[in-house]
């Protein structure tokens, strides 16, 4: 992957101010993959697609991230740490479509969630939500289902059935969601958390493209330069610039 460039950044941040988290999704990780079309993206499991963001996050921004979360019981602020390197190794490359399972006699072959069923079902809908994975995702991600060899439709699973479905969804692709086991040190209340690589990536990029604006923004008053001259600058003469002009 090459190192992305300021006038890039910027790029980036203009282009996913006006998207949907899961096309600014594909608009990033399209940035570790300039061969790839948007399609093909968009058809990666969640997990590789994921696996891309936080290695484009590890060259923008290094392997740590500090990360808060709220408790949703007492609302204090959580800080933690979390290695990109660690969540990078959860990813599962080692699967061979479609996948096959057998839960409660009914024999599954499926496929990984991925960006595009996000796209076509969910607009400003939480994917996290149960019913809306049942009812919407998951006769997608299942490709044909069968009982005592006759052919079976989606309504015919059970409750149970489509609940453990969606826990060996879970576990063929662990990087498609990353869930952190947390407990408040103020109430002492444990829950489950959620990561999520693109907006955290996301909210990083925009805080440095307008760092970025604010840098072009100073020195082009100071010296009168152009915008893209700016840019075109190292960080290095661009931090020494704009320390001279402190000290004036
Ligand atoms: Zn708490």
């Amino acid at each position: 992957m090459e190192r992305l460039t300021s006038q890039q950044i910027l790029a980036i941040w203009e282009l996913g101010n006006k998207q949907a988290p899961s096309q600014r999704a594909l608009t990033l990780a399209s940035y570790t993959e300039p061969a790839a079309s948007q399609e093909i993206l968009a058809q990666l499991p969640l997990g590789l697609r994921n696996q891309k963001l936080l290695q484009l996050r590890e060259q923008l921004f290094g392997q740590e991230m500090a990360c808060v979360l709220p408790c949703p019981q007492c609302s204090q602020l959580l800080e933690f740490n979390l290695n990109t390197q660690q969540l990078i190794h959860t990813v599962n490359t080692d699967f061979a479509m479609p996948l096959q399972a057998s839960i409660d006699g009914f024999e599954l072959s499926y496929r990984l969630l991925t960006t595009e069923d996000l796209q076509m079902v969910l607009v400003g809908i939480d994917y996290h939500d149960y019913d809306v994975l049942e009812q919407a995702l998951l006769p997608r991600c299942l490709l044909t289902i069968s009982y005592e060899g006759k052919t079976c439709g989606y309504q015919d699973l059970p409750a149970t059935t489509k609940q453990a479905f969606i826990k060996l969804l879970e576990q063929s692709d662990p990087l498609a969601e990353v869930k952190l086991d947390l407990v408040c040190p103020n109430c002492q209340n444990a829950w489950q958390g959620l990561f999520d690589i693109v907006s955290f990536l996301w909210d990083e990029l925009a805080q440095q493209a307008q760092r970025l604006l604010a840098e072009v923004h100073q020195l082009a008053l100071a010296y009168g330069w152009s915008e893209q001259a700016i840019l075109a600058l190292s960080m290095t003469r661009r931090q020494y610039y704009l320390a001279r002009l402190a000290q004036c």
